[in-house]
């Protein structure tokens, strides 16, 4: 056998150590045993009990540490439960550099909880101002969260940047990879410690499960990671790891379809009159486009836009789809919308969502794999219904 490096559909099938109970079974059994027993006293098999480790988590994990090109990872019961296990590496009282605009699930868990058990201090601000970041940076700073492209207005963080200026301040960085999925960016590439994911949203891919996913670069991270995650106890269960897995095995297609799809789609919005503004990276019109094209593999299958009219205006259009879903969540086959104002940011004051440049005319599309004709077809046809008479 050929070592060369294979490309990253084929480790979507074959990497990690994807096999079954049966050793040459085809795809790894769901193994729901809570322990396994053992021959004698001396006897210290792999897998002894299920929550330190499982076949079938081992054989996900194994897999999405390959694409992420980690050494190891983590999966948890769901995406908040893999960042509250990457938060238990800091010591008590440490100092979090935050991006702003970070998933409202992260702001929470940093401080409604974190902040009061923890004695967790942060610090949100833009990550690619390096400047602010230097001078945000306190002794007892001991991570930097990364969430590249941000939702819902896909602003970029350039990775590489960002990771030389915390190494050379030996601060941790953790991203989280969600929007992307290791498909189009793969940040221990570019110097991270470690990569987050909500598994929830394009590894699972089918929008049937809920799970989590931290990836290490190093063993030592993974050595600490692994024994945290024994002891608080977030894991994912086999039967989540098995969709899970599974969802991987169609990630490369499903992304690239999907990716295309958003392209499409980001054009067509881009040149419509009722349109006042799209947010894609993969449009030459992204004021980051560039950075796009170094560290992405494609702009993404996540879509924002501006509608030129008001809240009724949105009401009518998201009304008058047929194909697209109102849903709160992202990255499934099925193409959905989601209002930021009323559904993901909802808990914001309006000044707030304001202040975060998000209004009430703003909509956000995770594109599915359907054909990229009908969905057009779908956003021009409501789009005509929401401002026929305004
Ligand atoms: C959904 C999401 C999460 C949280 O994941 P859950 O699986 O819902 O717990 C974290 N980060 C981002 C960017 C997400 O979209």
């Amino acid at each position: 056998m050929s070592d060369k490096p294979r490309h990253f559909a084929t480790r979507t099938i074959h990497a990690g150590e994807q096999f079954g109970v049966a050793d040459n079974a085809i795809f790894p059994a769901i193994v729901t045993a809570s322990s396994f027993t053992k021959r004698g006293l001396d006897d210290h098999p792999e897998y002894a009990y299920s929550r330190v480790s499982n076949p079938t988590r081992h054989a996900y994990e194994s897999c999405v540490a390959a694409l992420e090109e980690g050494v190891g990872a983590v999966a948890c019961a769901s995406g908040v439960g893999a960042t509250a296990t990457v938060l238990e590496l800091l010591p008590k009282d440490a100092h979090v550099v935050v991006m702003s605009g970070v998933y409202g699930g992260t702001f929470r868990l940093l401080e409604d909880y974190r902040s009061h058990s923890a004695g967790l201090t942060t610090t949100y601000v833009d990550l690619n101002d390096l400047q602010a970041v230097s001078a945000a940076i306190r002794p007892e700073t001991r991570l930097i969260w990364i969430e590249t492209p941000t939702n819902p207005l896909l602003h970029l963080v350039d990775i590489k940047a960002l990771c030389e200026l915390a190494r050379e301040r030996g601060i941790l960085t953790c991203l989280d990879n969600t929007f992307c999925s290791p498909w189009n960016q793969r940040p221990i590439t570019l110097g991270v410690d470690l990569v987050m994911h909500s598994a929830s949203k394009y590894i699972g891919g089918h929008s049937d499960l809920i799970g989590g996913v931290v990836v290490a670069a190093t063993e030592a991270l993974f050595k600490r990671l692994r024994k945290i995650s024994m002891a608080v106890g977030a894991i994912q269960g086999p039967f989540d790891c098995y969709l899970a897995l599974r969802g991987l095995k169609t990630l490369d297609i499903r992304m690239e379809r999907q990716c295309a799809n958003a392209m499409h789609i980001a054009r067509f919005l881009e040149s419509h009159p009722q349109v006042e503004r799209v947010y894609y990276p993969g449009l030459e019109s992204h004021a980051q486009h560039a950075l796009c094209q170094r560290q992405m593999r494609s702009g993404g299958a996540v879509v924002s836009m501006r509608v030129k009219g008001d809240r009724a205006t949105v009401n009518r259009l998201v009304e008058a789809l047929s194909i697209f879903v109102l849903a709160d969540s992202l990255g499934g086959v099925e193409s959905m919308i989601n209002h930021s104002w009323s559904m993901s940011h909802n808990s914001l004051s309006p000044a707030q969502k304001e202040a975060m440049g998000i209004g009430e005319n703003l909509l956000r599309l995770s594109v599915g794999i359907e054909d990229h004709r009908d969905l057009i077809a779908d956003l021009e046809s409501a789009l005509e219904a929401a401002t026929a008479d305004t």
